[in-house]
Order: structure tokens, then C-alpha cells, then sequence
């Protein structure tokens, strides 16, 4: 590869030792010098390409540590049932007749009740209305509830005498019958259980599809933290194939779906790694579990009730005991344990369960917090001293903020929603990220978010928890790359570390400040290209 002199108005290296720089030098994919224009020159020979990006911003690649690229790729061929554009049932009923059904199902994704002109759930008859001959199912904007019609529930072999799996339910209405709903994540996947498998063609195009939108809105490395939670393991295997085809268009760290991840290490055909093999661009680090639900579907587990329901307070989706044994489970086979904790019981008992895998055998393998939403300043404390990592789903701030204040959580507990001052206050390294497809993967939004909290209404919810951009940034790198044990590889801008980077078209100021357009990704390289 040729060497590359690449300058630039402004290089934030996020390296503590040289924080800005003029010019950096690049070759084999890595960084190979940093420094002035002047100093940089002396690297230079004849054959080395210049690449002078006057007017930009040079920044680390950034790094969304929490999405889901299959699901998300797999939604662009799905009925669109967000708001916008739907605005009522009705509309919904409109955009799953217009769809092409995939093997045989009609698929939409991304209603959200609390947005619809109803304000209610869809029903299995909302759905017959649309087909009654086709199955039909449709997942909510959480992700943690899906719909289905009449067809869809008989061809999954669901009726009235079925027994919920777990803490997950196949709610029934006052007169007995299943209104259609699957409810939290074991229900959903008995139904989706019944949707013909993808093929292997079909998994790689969706990858691709949402690795090809996150490099170009400036992001070189995902963590994907479900890989199975679509298509099983056909995921898995078509992230190995892309990455021996040289196809990934982005670093790609992934976290196995939890029940996979123990059915696969009983067979012994999956092993965890916290490095990447030479010239991969993707390692399986762990598993990942989920302790709880949703705020906005009210089955978060909350230490105290949600506003709007005062004699609820949310559910943890395992007794404490199975969950300690699901993350002990992984833990001892070497690799890294994500759960999935919204609200502050959850995130407790996570912490209970991480904290007691350590214990097992003495080993810190940075166990992480995903969301982390609804947190007091004890949990946090108690997150740093376990050297556990966390991941805020601070995107909730602009999409859900107004509805958290509003109906949720109230004003206290909303204005604490991913409480990133505190965490910052009290040391700990933090990711940030967009649960794409939950919200729109956009890193510059959600660093924006993150240092202005606005809502989509126009309020700033809890203006005590806003960083300053540089630590937005920071979150999106440096303490990203720590997250999954990838410090010493990439994060910052500096000799011996991957030429992944990003320049953008405004400053760091530019994008703080609300009133402005978001700067936008003018260069983005991974591994130098
Ligand atoms: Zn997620």
C-alpha cells in the first residue's frame, strides 16, 4: 500500500500525549508518524501520495458500540411503521399492503403505540384486516414486542392454550384470546421462530447494507451487540464469509445472542476472542443478555413505579440466580458478557450477576452495561469499581426525552436519562450509540445529542448531565475502543495504531453548537483506505 502524507487544518488525535496535530503519515493501514507539516515532510519521498484536506477536521474513526446490522438491513425491505411516517393504524394497515411480503411473510417493523393517533398497541385483528392468507407479523420500534396476525400465530403453532415462555407472555384480552402481541424477547423469538430462514445471500446483503451507511456516515468499527438476534447463526457465518471475501466495509466487534452463545459453547463449535487475527476486520468478544425491556414499552425494571402507571414498575426478564448462570456461562469460557439493562433494577441486577462472575475466578474480562438509562450515581460508582463498561443509549434523549418528562419517568428521573455528567464526574469510560435500528445510526447526532440534550420537541431535558463535545468524542473513540479491549489498536491517532479516521467538512464547535448544521463526513478510511 502506498505511504500517505495527510494533512489537514485541524487533527484531533484524541491521544493525550499530542492531542492536535498538522500532518500524519500513513502506511500499511496503520499510523505511522504524527507531527507538523514540516516534521511529517521528512517522511515523505516521491512515491507517497499527499492528500491535503484543507478546511477539514480530522478526528478518530468513530465507533457506534452498540447497533444492530442485520436487523437494520433487513428493515429496508420491511413495511416502514415508524412515526413519521405513520401516523395512525390505519396507516400502518396502508404501508403493509404496499409491501412485497419476504418468503411468504408480510414484515413491518417500528410502530411505536405512544406516537399513533390510537395510542394503543396493534392488534392480530388490525393485522387480519390487511390479509387474512398470508401471515403477517410486525415488531415494535423497542424491539421488544411483536405482532402478528391470525395466519402468522397458527403457522408459529400458537394458540390460547400456549404457555408463556418465561417472564415473556402471549397476552390474551379480557375474553381469553390472544390479541396478537408477543411480549419481550423469548415470546417474540418463539414467533419469529416461524418465519422461513433467510438465505445466506440474503444475511450478507443486509450486513453490507448497514456497514456500508455506518462507514459512510464517518463511523470504521461496530459493535454488534445481538449477532443472531435476526437470522441465528446464519449471522455469524456471513460475517466470517464477508471478512474472508475482504468485503467488510467497517471493524465489526461481535456479541453473540445469548441463548445462541450457550447452545453453541455446549457443542463447542464457537470460541471468544479479544483481538482480531491478522487482516480481519471481525472477532466474536462474547455474549449478550438481556436483564430487562424497554422504558418506552414499559417493561424496563425500574426501582420505583413509571409515572403514567403507578402500580407498575417493570420486570426483570430472569430471577437473578439464571442470570447469574447465563453470564457465568460465558464468562468462564474466556469471553466478554453484555446485558441489556434500561432501568436502574435491571441495571442492579446486572451488576450483581457481572460482579459475581468476576468473583468466580478473579477475572476482569470488562463485562459491559448496555443502555444504562434509568441510573443513579450509587450504580455508577458501582459500575466503575467492578471495571465493568457501559454503553448510554443516549439517542433516547432526542427520539423519547419529551415522552420520558412527559408520561414515562417524570421530570427527575428524565432529567437524570443517561446520566453522562455523572458518569464522567465520577471517571468512568463510557460508549455512546443509536441501537440503529431503534434510532437512525448517525454518530454526529448523537455526539450532538449528547453535548446539547435536545429533545425532538425543542426542550433540553436535564441540561446538568451535557458534556462538552471533546468528551462526546472522546466516548465515541477512545473509550469505545476500551469497551472491547481494542485501546492499543484503535481511538486515538497516533504511531502504531489503525489508519481508521474521519474528516469532517466543519469544526468540533461547529457541531456542538445547535444552531448550526451537523458537520458532515468529507473522508472516512479504514485501515488507511
Ligand atoms: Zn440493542
Amino acid at each position: 500500500m502506498t505511504r500517505t502524507l495527510l494533512t489537514a487544518d485541524a487533527i484531533l488525535t484524541q491521544d493525550m500525549a499530542s492531542p492536535q496535530v498538522e500532518a500524519l503519515v500513513l502506511d500499511g493501514g496503520l499510523v505511522v508518524a504524527t507531527g507538523s507539516r514540516k516534521d511529517m515532510a521528512e517522511h515523505a519521498g516521491p512515491e507517497t501520495r499527499r492528500l491535503d484536506l484543507a478546511g477539514a477536521t480530522v478526528i478518530p474513526g468513530l465507533i457506534e458500540s452498540h447497533i444492530h446490522p442485520t436487523y437494520a438491513g433487513l428493515t429496508g425491505g420491511w413495511a416502514d411503521c415508524r412515526t413519521p411516517p405513520c401516523a395512525s393504524i390505519t396507516d400502518i394497515q396502508g404501508a403493509l399492503r404496499n409491501s412485497t411480503p419476504s418468503h411468504g411473510w408480510i414484515r413491518g417493523w417500528g410502530y411505536d403505540d405512544t406516537q399513533l393517533r390510537e395510542g394503543r398497541h396493534l392488534t392480530r385483528d388490525d393485522l387480519d384486516a390487511v390479509c387474512t392468507d398470508r401471515p403477517i407479523i410486525v415488531l415494535h420500534i423497542s424491539g421488544h414486542f411483536a405482532v402478528a396476525n391470525t395466519v402468522a400465530l397458527a403457522t408459529a403453532g400458537i394458540d390460547e392454550s400456549t404457555v408463556d415462555p418465561g417472564d415473556s407472555q402471549f397476552p390474551r384480552g379480557a375474553d381469553g384470546r390472544l390479541t396478537g402481541m408477543a411480549w419481550e424477547i423469548d415470546a417474540v423469538a418463539r414467533l419469529s421462530g416461524a418465519i422461513p430462514d433467510l438465505t445466506q445471500a440474503e444475511v450478507q446483503t443486509a450486513l453490507l447494507r448497514s456497514l456500508t451507511l455506518a462507514r459512510s456516515r464517518g463511523i470504521t468499527a461496530v459493535h454488534d451487540l445481538g449477532v443472531g438476534l435476526s437470522a441465528g447463526m446464519q449471522e455469524l457465518a456471513a460475517y466470517r464469509a464477508l471478512d474472508t471475501k475482504g468485503e467488510m466495509p467497517v471493524h465489526t466487534v461481535g456479541f453473540l445472542r445469548g441463548d445462541l452463545a450457550i447452545a453453541e459453547l455446549e457443542e463447542g463449535n464457537i470460541a471468544f476472542t479479544a483481538a482480531p487475527a491478522p487482516g480481519s476486520r471481525f472477532r466474536l468478544a462474547g455474549a449478550k443478555f438481556w436483564a430487562d425491556g424497554s422504558i418506552q414499552g414499559l417493561s424496563a425494571a425500574l426501582r420505583t413505579p413509571y409515572t403514567c402507571s403507578p402500580n407498575h414498575h417493570g420486570d426483570l426478564l430472569y430471577p437473578q440466580e439464571q442470570l447469574d448462570d447465563m453470564v457465568l456461562q460465558v464468562h468462564r469460557e474466556g469471553g466478554q458478557v453484555a446485558v441489556h439493562a434500561n432501568g436502574d433494577a435491571a441495571v442492579a441486577a446486572a451488576i450483581a450477576a457481572l460482579r459475581s462472575a468476576h468473583r468466580s475466578d478473579g477475572r476482569r474480562a470488562r463485562h459491559r452495561i448496555e443502555h444504562c438509562q434509568v441510573s443513579r450515581p450509587a450504580d455508577l460508582e458501582a459500575i466503575r469499581d467492578a471495571e465493568i463498561g457501559v454503553s448510554f443509549f443516549v439517542n433516547h434523549v432526542f427520539h423519547w426525552g419529551d415522552r420520558h418528562r412527559d408520561r414515562f419517568l417524570g421530570p427527575e428521573r428524565a432529567g437524570n436519562l443517561d446520566p453522562l455528567a455523572c458518569a464522567d464526574d465520577i471517571g468512568l469510560k463510557f460508549g455512546l450509540h443509536s441501537d440503529c435500528p431503534i434510532t437512525p445510526m448517525d454518530p454526529l447526532q448523537t455526539i450532538r445529542t449528547a453535548v446539547n440534550r435536545l429533545t425532538m420537541g425543542g426542550a433540553v431535558l436535564g441540561a446538568h448531565q451535557r458534556i462538552g463535545v471533546q468528551r462526546a468524542v472522546q466516548a465515541m473513540t477512545v473509550d469505545s475502543a476500551y469497551l472491547v479491549h481494542d485501546e492499543g489498536r484503535v481511538g486515538i491517532l497516533a504511531p502504531g495504531r489503525r489508519a481508521d479516521l474521519v474528516a469532517l467538512d466543519g469544526t468540533l464547535a461547529a457541531l456542538a453548537d445547535a444552531s448550526s448544521d451537523i458537520p458532515q463526513p468529507a473522508l472516512v478510511m479504514v485501515d488507511g483506505r
